[in-house]
């Protein structure tokens, strides 16, 4: 597998969003369900709020559970759930204004109004921090406008005074939410940027410019990573060290250019023979490393032999045959990354002695 696996810092972002999403929709259902029992019990509830509480309470719930059951509809209940929210309150308002039975108008346009916020940051989390603005911006204007319309012209006259005094001050706070909201969309959004460079710059600082493989740097972490796994597993950790043959003569007849081609199609092929596990990067110049974690020295050789094979059947570019020689080593107890290097090293030492285009295995343990 090439070291480089496509990251997509926005799909973090939704993961978060869906965790988020997914406690915000069933604690709402749960509150909507308290605040219709309290309603009930003190016998203040609205007659809109007979229908509109287990509408409510159902959009919530079933919300919730299609997050749980199928996270791929979130799209659909974010638009479900920011739409319903929204204009329930504005409706109730509305309706509180215009048709409402008026010993409980102030009652319900205030229990109301507290939940706005809540709207605003159901839009905030669906849109981005502009529009979420700007739309919460609306939603708060067609709620207040209808307000001081009728404070100014006096049609609700059992509104109290200590209420409409309230009102100019909770209009203002709407203001504080919202500016709130886009600084700290604004916040989200900037740290999210900021981590997809930061993952975009880990990548590069362990892949090799010219083939896009792990870097020695990538490698020497995985030969951490494998002699670990091979000490508390008890399943060594198998490397193959390679060398392209002839290599200085390609570049002699081809160009560097030419060369590098051949180093570009190399690591592709090489990567395409591999299985998840195996972690492949450029040693450096024209050899190439595969770390084989939990992968036992026979089966490792049966990988160097595949890999070979298919090197000396492929076509390259520059249409002249290209071979590769293989040194081939387990981790034994002990080991460090410096002295399994050195095994593959001495094998494939003996690959190039032996002819070239051929694989070697080193498992014991030689002098330096
Ligand atoms: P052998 O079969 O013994 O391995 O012979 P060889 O010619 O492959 O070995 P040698 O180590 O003498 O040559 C390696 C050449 O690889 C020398 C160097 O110029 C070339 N090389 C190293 N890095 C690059 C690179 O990034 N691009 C290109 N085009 N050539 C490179
Ligand atoms: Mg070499
Ligand atoms: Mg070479």
């Amino acid at each position: 597998m090439p070291f480089s696996e496509p990251t997509n810092a926005q799909a973090t972002s939704r993961e978060g969003e869906l965790r988020a999403l997914r406690l915000l929709l069933p604690i709402g259902a749960a509150v909507v369900l308290l605040i219709s029992a309290w309603e009930h019990a003190n016998g203040v509830v609205s007659w809109w709020d007979r229908y509109l509480y287990p509408l409510l309470v159902t959009v919530f719930a079933v919300g919730g559970l299609t997050l749980w059951r199928w996270p791929q509809y979130q799209g659909a209940v974010r638009l479900v759930s920011v739409v319903t929210v929204n204009l329930y309150l504005m409706a109730v308002l509305l309706m509180v204004l215009f048709i409402g039975d008026a010993p409980l108008n102030q009652y319900t346009l205030l229990t109301t109004l507290v939940w706005l916020p809540f709207g605003y940051g159901l839009i905030f989390v669906m849109l981005a921090a502009r529009p979420a603005m700007f739309i919460s911006f609306i939603v708060a204007l067609l709620t207040f406008t209808p307000i001081f319309v009728a404070m100014a012209f006096n049609l609700r006259p059992n509104w109290g005074q200590e209420f409409t005094t309230t009102m100019p001050v909770l209009a203002l706070s709407q203001v504080v939410y919202i500016v709130l909201l886009l600084a700290i969309s604004d916040l989200r959004a900037s740290f999210h940027r900021a981590s997809a460079r930061l993952q975009v710059a880990q990548e590069l600082a362990l892949s090799d410019a010219l083939t896009g493989v792990g870097n020695r740097r990538a490698l020497q972490e995985h030969l951490r990573a494998g002699l670990s796994v091979a000490e508390r597993g008890h399943v060594p950790t198998s490397i193959i060290l390679m060398d392209i043959d002839h290599f200085k003569p390609i570049n002699d007849n081809h160009g560097h250019s030419g060369g590098d081609q051949v180093l570009v199609q190399m690591a592709q092929l090489l990567s395409d023979q591999l299985r998840a596990s195996d972690r492949l990067g450029r040693w450096g110049g024209e050899e190439f490393m595969v770390v084989a974690q939990a992968t036992p020295m026979h089966a490792a050789l049966e990988l160097a032999e595949r890999i070979r094979k298919a090197v000396a059947a492929f076509e390259f570019a520059h249409g002249d045959p290209v071979t590769l020689s293989l040194g081939v080593t387990q981790t034994l107890p002990g080991d460090t990354a410096d002295s399994l290097v050195h095994r593959a090293d001495k094998a494939l030492y003996r690959a190039k002695n032996n002819g070239r285009n051929r694989v070697e295995a080193q498992t014991v343990i030689t002098a330096h």
